[in-house]
């Protein structure tokens, strides 16, 4: 039997069944020659190998990988003599880049039961000390030895230009000659792109969270993981948030409903209400179209909006991106189709929270 365990960042946050697999064993391969002192009492009894792979003179970067692999089929035949085997990975993203090589070298026999034990791997645990990055995401390594710049380049700036959260790891080349290589390539790419996007930089278990213009080489080093938010990323209360679904129930008041109703008829203005006896109402204000938001309680601070503490209310009070003009546009358009009635603002909150979403991801830069 071969195990292949998953320890990820931090080996205290080891599965019961990863656990299992390891005190189980026979012999345990430690492939990326982590800390295991916290289980030695378990470990006592077990053939111990550890994948200390030294640099070959000439730098050949066969020698290196043959090595590693050869610690791998060594576990492999093991199995095949009913040794129980463990195999135990930390560094990678998650545990499929150990898992591919081991099943493609399993794959040259007959007779080999593998199993695989995942664990918290640098993303969930990057993404637990930031708050809650994450939505739907690409996890990408820079230092991928057989992926062309191309390839890297093209991934990066599709999983922008789609919204994407970004997982970024082994920011420092191990492979290549100039180690900042693609970091540095990573910083043109987004730079170019939105150098306002957060990201939340990760070492260890100090982490910081600033805006993508503000990183430089001096808060990277080879450990580093990098989560870098989309347009919907936002700080709240020291997390770093990327909006998702809290739904909270609609609650509007006589003057919404008022005013949905003569939104309904078209008698709600159209850009600037010039005798309007609360203008400005806002810092930035260039329509006030929605002087009531069919959104409310939206609940989803990236546009300002916030929970007022200890009252469990709901206040627009820095919402300025609903009294601009081109969300305005946005969310006439769609509300349209979706509000018949003033009911619909409570029978349909989802629907608008979906429209609402849309006009960001058009109108947000
Ligand atoms: S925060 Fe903005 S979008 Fe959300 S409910 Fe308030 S005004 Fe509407």
């Amino acid at each position: 039997m071969i195990n292949l365990v998953y320890i990820g960042s931090d080996i205290g946050d080891i599965t019961v069944n990863a656990f299992n697999a390891i005190t189980e064993s026979d012999i345990v391969l430690n492939y990326d020659n982590i800390d295991l002192s916290i289980l030695d009492e378990y470990l006592k009894d077990k053939e111990i190998i550890s994948n200390v792979v030294e640099d070959s003179e000439d730098g050949d970067i066969y020698s290196k990988l043959e090595e590693s692999y050869s610690k791998i089929e060594y576990c492999v035949y093991k199995s095949r003599e009913d040794k129980t085997v463990t195999i135990v990975s930390s560094n990678n993203p998650n545990i499929y880049t150990v898992a591919n090589v081991l099943i493609q070298i399993s794959s040259k026999h007959n007779d080999i039961e593998l199993r695989v034990y995942p664990g918290v791997s640098p993303v969930d645990y990057s993404a637990s000390l930031l708050g809650a990055p994450l939505n739907d995401y690409a996890a990408i390594d820079l230092n991928s030895i057989i992926v062309s710049q191309e390839e890297l380049e093209g991934k990066i700036k599709s999983a922008l230009e789609n919204d994407f959260v970004l997982f970024i790891h082994n920011l420092k080349g191990i492979y290549g000659e100039d180690e900042n290589h693609n970091f540095n390539l990573l910083k043109k790419i987004v730079n170019d792109f939105n150098n306002e996007l957060l990201v939340g930089i990760v070492n260890g278990e100090s982490h910081e969270i600033c805006r993508f213009k503000d990183i430089n080489d001096e808060k990277i080093n080879e450990k580093t993981t990098l989560i870098i938010g989309n347009r919907l990323t936002h700080i709240l209360d020291d997390f770093m948030v990327t909006s998702s679904d809290y739904i909270v129930k609609p609650k509007f008041i006589e003057q919404n409903m008022d005013f949905f109703k003569r939104y309904l008829k078209g008698e709600t203005p159209r850009g600037l209400d010039m005798d309007c006896d609360y203008l400005p109402c806002h810092k930035e204000l260039e329509a006030c179209d929605f002087c009531y938001c069919p959104f409310y309680p939206c609940a989803d601070g990236v546009t300002g909006g916030e929970w007022i503490k200890e009252k469990n209310v709901w206040s627009c009070q820095f919402c300025d991106w609903i009294h601009l003009e081109e969300p305005c546009l946005a969310v006439r358009e769609g509300l349209d189709e979706i509000l018949e009635e003033t009911e619909d603002l409570k029978t349909k909150h989802i629907e608008l929270l979906k429209l609402r979403r849309q006009s960001l991801l058009k109108t947000l830069k």
